[in-house]
């Protein structure tokens, strides 16, 4: 990877860091969930409205690292609008674009690309994880039915659920 282009996905995720995206909040919160990377103490809330299978509207705050925030950020700003299974999708190429397993990336991968870079920093890719894992724990449980609140853990790398 050059330099330039580890610049400029440095410039893009301090750009999400210091204005994140997706502050406002939603009207109903359809889905909530709480995420948790105990490994660096990042520290993530996340609401969802819906509307039928669409996630009309996403509201994120997050404290924690510059890459936990960005991530959290960039995730506000792509899938609003998005359907379930579009955003299920995406977050399944986040997750191996992170793990650097082989995917097909899509073209409107927006900022998103720029979480590439975190790669070469293991110990940071739970951060740049931890919002896509809340809500895809958070409209696992949406699916079944549970509302209420989910909370995820980073800790064993895939995210789990307390119920
Ligand atoms: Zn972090």
């Amino acid at each position: 990877m050059s330099s330039n282009l580890d610049d400029m996905y440095r410039e893009i995720i301090l750009d999400h860091f210091r204005s994140p995206r997706g502050k406002k909040e939603v009207d109903r919160a359809d889905i909530s969930s709480d995420g948790q990377n105990p490994s660096c103490g990042d520290e993530l809330s996340l609401q969802v409205e819906m509307d039928h299978d669409v996630l009309k509207d996403v509201h994120v705050s997050c404290r924690g690292c510059a890459i936990s925030v960005a991530s959290a950020s960039m995730l506000a700003e792509t899938i609003k609008g998005k359907s379930f299974e579009e955003v299920k999708a995406l977050a399944e190429t986040v997750k191996k674009m992170l793990k650097g397993e082989p995917t097909e990336l899509p073209d409107d991968l927006g900022d998103i690309e720029a979480l590439q870079g975190v790669r070469q920093f293991p110990v940071r890719i739970k951060c740049a994880l931890l919002a896509w894992v809340t809500l895809v724990e958070g409209m696992k449980s949406y699916e079944n039915g549970h509302a209420g609140h989910t909370t995820v853990s980073t800790e064993d790398g895939n995210g789990k659920t307390e119920k």
